[in-house]
C-alpha cells in the first residue's frame, strides 16, 4: 500500500506560540500538542516525537506482519522511553517542570495501520463516506460524558474541555492506547490536535476530507477552517491516503512545526491542570482497584484470624485441671487463666473437698492455681488423691 501525506501546524489566531508539532517519517507519522510553562510545551512535544523518529529509525521499521501490527510493540515501547525522557528533562530543567504532550502516532504497513495514542489529539478514519473516530481522549470531560454525568454536546463548551487525565511526561507509567486496523485502497487517516476538533465540528471535518482529494490541499482547508472559526488554539493536522501500489520509502521529512518565538505561554497552568488530573485519577479505576486490594486483604486476614480462633477453642478444650470452686475442690476445662477478662476453662464438677484444708497439704499448695491434667480422667484421679490424703491426715496436725 503506497500513503500519499500532506501536513501542516499553525499558530491559530489567539496564541503566541505554537506548541504543537508533528512527524512525517513513513512508515511512521505523529501529532503532538505540548503543555506547560515557558518553553514546556515546545520541548515536550519536540522531544517525545525525536524520540519517536530516532526510535522508529532504529527499532520500529515494520518488518514483521506477524502479531498485533506493524511494529506496535517497538511503537509503544519507544513511546515509553519518551515518556521517561520527558519526566528526567523536566527533572533536570526547573522552567520545565510539569510540561507534558499529547501523542497520536500511526505506523502503516501494507495493509495495516498501528495506532498508538495517548491524550486529546485524535485519529480518524475517512472509509466509504463515514468518519470514524479511531480514538478516544483522555480528558476529564470525555470521562464525565462516559459516566452520564454531561452531554457530548455539553462536553464540547465545558470551562474544564482540556484538562487531561493521561499525557506523556506526567506519570512514571504511562498507559498507551493501541488498535490496529486493516487499511484498504481509498481509504484517508487524519490525525489532528484538539486546536482541529474543538473549533470545527465533525460535519464539517468530513465534508472537508470528502471535497479536498489532494492530502496537503484537504490539510491547508482544515487549518483554515479551524481559524475562521476563532482559531483559539494551535492546530496540527496531518492527512494519510492509502491508494494501491508499493511504498515508496521515507521522504527524511521530520520534526516540523510552525512557531513564532515569542511571549509569554498562554496556556492555563499546568499545575492547576495536573492537579485537576489527580483529582480526576483519584475517582477513576486505580481507586477501584485500589478497594478491591484493601478487600482482598481484610478477607485475609479474618481467615487468619478465624483460623487462630478455631485452633485455639480446639487447644483449650482439650485442657483439664484441677483447680478450686468457691473453697471446694473443682474439675475444669480449659486453662487456668483469662485473656482480657474472657474466662478460658468452664467449670466441669465440684467436690465436697476443701481446698484450704487440701493446700495445708505440700503437694497440693497451688491448688488455686490450677493443677493441670491430660485429661478429665487424669482430673478424677486427682481429687482422689488429694481426697486420700485428707483422709490419710492426723485429726489437728498442721502441715
Ligand atoms: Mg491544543
Amino acid at each position: 500500500m503506497k500513503v500519499r501525506v500532506g501536513a501542516r501546524s499553525d499558530i491559530g489566531r489567539a496564541r503566541e506560540r505554537n506548541e504543537d508539532a508533528y512527524l512525517l517519517k513513513e512508515p511512521l507519522f505523529a501529532v503532538a500538542d505540548g503543555m506547560g510553562g515557558h518553553r514546556g510545551g515546545d520541548v515536550a512535544s519536540s522531544l517525545a516525537l525525536e524520540i519517536l523518529e530516532a526510535g522508529d529509525t532504529a527499532e520500529a521499521a515494520p518488518e514483521s506482519t506477524e502479531g498485533e501490527g506493524p511494529a506496535s510493540r517497538p511503537l509503544v515501547a519507544t513511546i515509553s522511553r519518551a515518556n521517561h525522557a520527558l519526566l528526567e528533562r523536566a527533572e533536570s530543567d526547573r522552567e520545565l517542570r510539569g510540561m507534558g504532550t499529547t501523542l497520536t502516532a500511526v505506523v502503516t504497513d501494507d495493509a495495516r495501520a498501528f495506532v498508538a495514542h495517548i491524550g486529546d489529539s485524535r485519529a480518524y478514519l475517512l472509509r466509504d463516506r463515514i468518519l470514524q473516530q479511531l480514538t478516544e481522549d483522555h480528558t476529564l470531560v470525555q470521562r464525565m460524558v462516559r459516566e452520564g454525568r454531561i452531554t457530548p454536546a455539553e462536553a464540547g463548551t465545558h470551562p474544564q474541555r482540556s484538562v487531561l487525565t493521561r499525557a506523556l511526561g506526567v506519570e512514571e507509567d504511562v498507559s498507551v492506547d493501541e488498535l490496529t486496523l486493516d487499511v484498504h485502497s481509498g481509504d484517508r487517516l487524519l490525525l489532528c490536535t484538539d486546536g482541529l476538533t474543538t473549533m470545527v465540528d465533525r460535519e464539517r471535518i468530513q465534508e472537508i476530507l470528502e471535497q479536498e482529494k489532494e492530502p496537503q490541499a484537504a490539510c491547508d482547508k482544515l487549518i483554515d477552517a479551524a481559524n475562521r472559526a476563532g482559531g483559539d488554539d494551535n492546530v496540527t493536522v496531518v492527512v494519510l491516503d492509502f491508494i494501491d501500489g508499493a511504498a515508496e520509502g521515507g521522504d527524511g521529512e521530520t520534526v516540523v512545526r510552525d512557531r513564532p518565538e515569542k511571549g509569554p505561554p498562554p496556556r492555563p497552568a499546568p499545575e492547576q491542570a495536573r492537579e485537576e488530573d489527580a483529582d480526576a485519577k483519584r475517582s477513576g479505576p486505580r481507586r477501584q482497584v485500589r478497594w478491591w486490594r484493601v478487600a482482598m486483604w481484610v478477607a485475609v486476614i479474618i481467615a487468619v484470624l478465624a483460623a487462630v480462633l478455631v485452633g485455639a477453642r480446639l487447644y483449650i478444650d482439650r485442657q483439664w485441671y484441677v483447680g478450686d470452686a468457691g473453697g471446694r475442690v473443682a474439675i475444669y476445662n480449659g486453662i487456668p487463666t483469662d485473656i482480657l477478662g474472657f474466662d478460658l476453662s468452664n467449670l466441669r464438677q465440684t467436690t465436697e473437698l476443701s481446698t484450704a484444708e487440701a493446700e495445708r497439704l505440700q503437694p497440693w499448695r497451688s491448688l488455686s492455681d490450677g493443677i493441670t491434667a491430660g485429661s478429665f480422667e487424669e482430673a478424677q484421679a486427682l481429687v482422689e488423691q488429694i481426697r486420700r490424703d485428707l483422709q490419710s491426715l492426723p485429726a489437728g496436725r498442721s502441715p
